[in-house]
């Protein structure tokens, strides 16, 4: 990697599950990071964690709403631009749908503008969801995907591909520099328990002694990327040479059926796991592997990081996140409860997105 010392970065969704292992990762290579999050979807603990280093700027801001004057007024200063800003499970960005698809939109388009404006290189983290219930297996970066524009999905899946759009436009008329990442499934420390997502389910359903969750018959497959792969891989491309005018599958080939995640957690816990099965999600794509030739030739990338090791991490963290086992329910409890209510209080928002950032804008 290149010297980054003293570079100054903005991470936009830096307080994220992932967003907030690539900055730490940034701050220890020396670059002063400023990160950009409203906090809809963040632990609070990632950025406490994150506001130890002295390198470390936090700014409270919704990217749907324009940038405040406390970025702006730096904006020839910043040499790398990061786009993670934006609820990545299900439940949470089909909570207010709208506010997704703007967040991917009109919040990619604002920093794009700032990455014009500064001469900032400025990369975009998409999603395997662009490819949606995939025809095309493994899936190659240059397929087109099977994507519904009105089904529940639609406004992460439409709002990234819109992003990618966006960003590439910039690049093809000479006003940004820029990179995208399409990530695939990414687990490890840092998840909020009360996400939705089937690894932070299964491993806090299995802590807790609840019975698992398993949407449709559980044949449905993905391929699951430990975080800390998936963060030193959108490093390696941003800093990466050359003109980027394709997009990069980010992700661990490696492909399971649910039912087998499940398993693998019962064997690593040494337990017999309850299961429960639910009616699968419309649009639940039934199969997805990325093909990462690409990430392997042009970024020398290929995750490191086995799926039972980062499962056993992932489970100990939990662990510890959540305390004894005793104390396990109410904590998931209490998380579900603050979503809910942070998904409330997004539906009150009807008045648009610059209501909801007054509400967030605090700099
Ligand atoms: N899933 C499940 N039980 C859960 C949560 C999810 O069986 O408690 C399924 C979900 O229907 C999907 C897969 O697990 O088929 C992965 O879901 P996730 O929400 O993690 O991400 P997606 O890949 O669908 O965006």
């Amino acid at each position: 990697m290149p010297n980054t010392s003293d570079r100054l970065t903005l991470v936009a969704g830096g307080a994220g599950f992932i967003g907030s292992h690539l900055c730490r990762m940034l701050l220890e290579s020396g670059e002063r990071v400023v990160c950009l999050d409203n906090l809809q979807t963040s632990r609070r603990s990632n950025l406490t964690g994150l506001q130890r280093y002295e390198n470390f700027e936090f700014v409270r801001h919704d990217i749907t709403a324009p940038l405040p004057t406390s970025v702006v007024s730096r904006t020839r200063q910043f040499e790398r631009i990061y786009n993670l800003a934006c609820a990545a499970s299900p439940p949470q960005y089909q909570a207010d749908p709208e506010h997704t698809m703007l967040t991917n939109v009109v919040g990619t388009d604002r920093l794009l503008r700032l990455a014009e404006a500064s001469g900032a290189r400025f990369l975009l983290t998409s999603t395997s969801e662009v490819y949606g219930d995939p025809e095309a297996h493994p899936q190659q970066e240059d397929y087109r995907g099977n994507v519904s524009c009105t089904g529940p999905r639609a406004c992460y899946d439409e709002g990234k591909r819109a992003a990618e759009t966006l960003t590439f436009d910039f690049a093809r008329t000479g006003r940004a520099d820029v990179r995208v990442a399409r990530i695939f499934n990414t687990y490890g420390p840092n998840m909020d328990p009360g996400d939705g997502r089937v690894v932070s389910n299964v491993v806090c359903q299995a802590l807790s002694g609840q019975p698992i969750t398993i949407y449709g018959d559980g044949t449905q497959t993905r391929s699951f990327c430990y975080v800390g792969d998936t963060a030193d891989a959108l490093w390696r491309l941003m800093e990466s040479d050359g003109d980027m005018l394709e997009p990069v599958n980010i992700g661990n080939p490696r492909e399971l059926e649910v039912k087998e995640l499940v398993d693998l957690v019962s064997a690593l816990m040494g337990r017999d796991l309850e299961v429960t099965y639910r009616p699968l999600p419309v649009d639940d794509p039934r199969r997805r592997r990325p093909n990462i030739e690409r990430a392997r030739s042009v970024l020398d990338w290929e995750p490191t990081t086995t799926l039972e090791d980062g499962i056993r991490a992932t489970i100990d963290w939990f662990a510890r996140e959540l305390g004894d086992a005793d104390e396990v329910d109410t904590r998931i409890v209490a998380s579900l409860d603050s979503r809910r209510k942070r998904t409330s209080a997004a539906r009150q928002r009807v008045a648009g997105p610059a209501a909801a950032a007054s509400q967030t804008a605090v700099g």
